[in-house]
C-alpha cells in the first residue's frame, strides 16, 4: 500500500544501490588503540580519541566525583537554572589553553558552530567558506541567512576573488574553515587566509575541532601552529575528540562571549552541558597542559606511519589524519573490510561525506609500535 511515507523505501534502495548506505557498528568495553568491535579484539584506526584519554582514570574519577556532586543532569538551561561553578571553570581552562580572553561552552561541537555562525551574521551578510568544511559549518552558514558562497578547498586565489567580487554588497563578512579538515587531515592555510580577512574587512572563524589538543607547541591548535594567536578570530572547538569528553566550545574575545551568551540560540535554548562530560573536559585540558609528551609520542607515531605508507595513494596530510584513496565506495568498502578482517578498524568514507572514496586512518598517541606495523603490512603489503 503506497502512503505519505512511501518515499522512504525508495530512498533506502537508491542508497543501497550507490554503495552509500551506513549503519552503526557496535564496540563494547573502554575505548583505546585496541578496541572489542563486535565480540572481536581490534586495532582502532577511527578514533578521535588523538591522546588516548577516553579510558583514562583521572577524566573517569572526575566524571563520576562531578556526578556525585552535581548530579547526572544540569537540569536546565545556563541562564535559567543549568550553570554551575563547574562550567565557568571548564571555559577558563579553554580561554588559558587557547590563550584567548574567554570561551563559552556549548553542548556539542556542531552547535557550537550553529549557534555562533547564525548570531554573528545575518540576511543582510556574506560568509565564504572552503568547499571542505564540515557539514556543521555549512549548516551553520544555512541557518544564518546571509548569502553563503563557497571558495575552492584551501585555494588563497579564490577566495581572494571572490572576496573581491562579492564583499562590497553586505554589511558584514564570516569567512569559515576547518583548521585541520576532518575527512583529508590537511591544513587551511591560516595566516594567508587571516591576511586576506584583514584585507576586506572580513571576521574569521575556524574549527579547531581536529586541531586542539593535538595542533600547536601546548596543544592550542592550529592558531597557535602558526603563530597566529595575537589576531582577533572566533575559534570554534569540540570536548569530543582530543578531549575525550563531549560537549564543544567557542573561544575569542570577551565582547564575543558576552554577545554569544546572549544571542546565540543553541546556547540560550539547551540544557547546560552535564557535570560529568564536563569535568571530564577540564581533566583532559590539565593532563593536555602538564604532559606534553603525549603529543610527542603522537606525532612520533603520524611520523612513522606516514613514512611507512609513502608510497601509497594518500591524500596530502599534515595532522594525525590519514587517508587512502579508492576509485569507488565499493573499492573502499571491499578494502576496509579486508582490513577489519585483518584485525584492523579503519573506516570507509564515501560520497556523499566527501567527493571521493577513501579509508580513514586516525593515529592516537597510544598506538604502539606493534599497531602501526600491522597495518603497514596490511596495507603495503596486503598480507592479512
Ligand atoms: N567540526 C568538525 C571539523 C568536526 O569534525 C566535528 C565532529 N565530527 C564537529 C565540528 C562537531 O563536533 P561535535 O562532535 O562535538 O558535535
Amino acid at each position: 500500500m503506497l502512503n505519505e511515507y512511501s518515499w522512504l523505501e525508495k530512498s533506502l534502495k537508491t542508497i543501497h544501490r550507490a554503495n552509500w548506505y551506513r549503519s552503526v557498528k557496535e564496540i563494547s568495553g573502554l575505548p583505546g588503540a585496541v578496541i572489542e568491535l563486535e565480540g572481536r579484539s581490534i586495532i582502532n584506526f577511527a578514533s578521535n580519541d588523538y591522546l588516548g584519554l577516553a579510558a583514562d582514570p583521572r577524566l573517569i574519577n572526575a566524571a563520576i566525583a562531578a556526578t556525585k556532586n552535581y548530579g547526572t543532569g544540569s537540569t536546565g538551561s545556563r541562564l535559567l537554572s543549568g550553570h554551575r561553578k563547574l562550567h565557568r571553570k571548564l571555559e577558563k581552562a579553554i580561554a588559558s589553553l587557547k590563550q584567548t580572553e574567554d570561551a563559552l561552552v556549548f553542548s556539542s561541537g556542531y552547535l557550537a558552530n550553529l549557534g555562533t555562525i547564525s548570531a554573528v551574521v545575518g540576511q543582510k551578510d556574506l560568509i565564504l567558506g572552503d568547499q571542505y568544511n564540515h557539514s556543521s559549518l555549512k549548516n551553520g552558514a544555512k541557518l544564518s541567512q546571509a548569502r553563503a558562497i563557497d571558495y575552492l578547498h584551501c585555494n588563497m586565489a579564490d577566495l581572494a576573488q571572490k572576496l573581491q567580487q562579492h564583499r562590497a554588497n553586505y554589511r558584514r563578512c564570516l569567512i569559515t574553515t576547518d583548521s585541520v579538515f576532518s575527512m583529508d587531515g590537511d591544513l587551511a592555510p591560516l595566516p594567508e587566509l587571516l591576511s586576506l580577512a584583514t584585507k576586506y574587512k572580513a571576521m574569521v572563524l575556524v574549527d579547531e575541532a581536529h586541531a586542539t589538543g593535538v595542533m600547536g607547541a601546548t596543544g592550542a591548535g592550529c592558531v597557535e601552529y602558526f603563530n597566529c594567536n595575537h589576531q582577533e578570530l572566533i575559534q570554534i572547538g569540540t570536548l569530543s575528540k582530543a578531549l575525550a569528553s563531549l560537549g564543544g566550545y567557542v573561544a575569542g574575545k570577551a565582547n564575543l562571549i558576552d554577545f554569544l551568551r546572549n544571542r546565540s540560540a543553541t546556547w540560550i535554548y539547551t540544557t547546560g552541558l552535564s557535570p560529568a562530560d564536563t569535568a571530564a573536559a577540564l581533566a583532559a585540558i590539565a593532563i593536555i597542559k602538564d604532559e606534553p609528551s603525549r603529543r610527542e609520542q603522537l606525532w612520533h607515531n603520524v611520523a612513522y606511519l606516514k613514512q611507512q605508507l609513502s608510497s601509497e595513494n594518500l591524500l596530502p596530510s599534515e595532522s594525525p589524519i590519514m587517508c587512502l584513496m579508492f576509485d569507488s565506495p565499493a573499492t573502499a568498502l571491499n578494502r576496509s573490510q579486508q582490513l577489519q578482517e585483518a584485525g584492523i578498524f579503519a573506516p570507509a568514507i564515501r560520497p556523499p561525506t566527501v567527493p571521493i572514496s577513501r579509508i580513514r586512518l586516525s593515529v592516537m598517541a597510544t598506538h604502539e609500535l606493534q599497531h602501526l606495523k600491522t597495518v603497514v603490512k596490511s596495507i603495503v603489503y596486503n598480507v592479512d
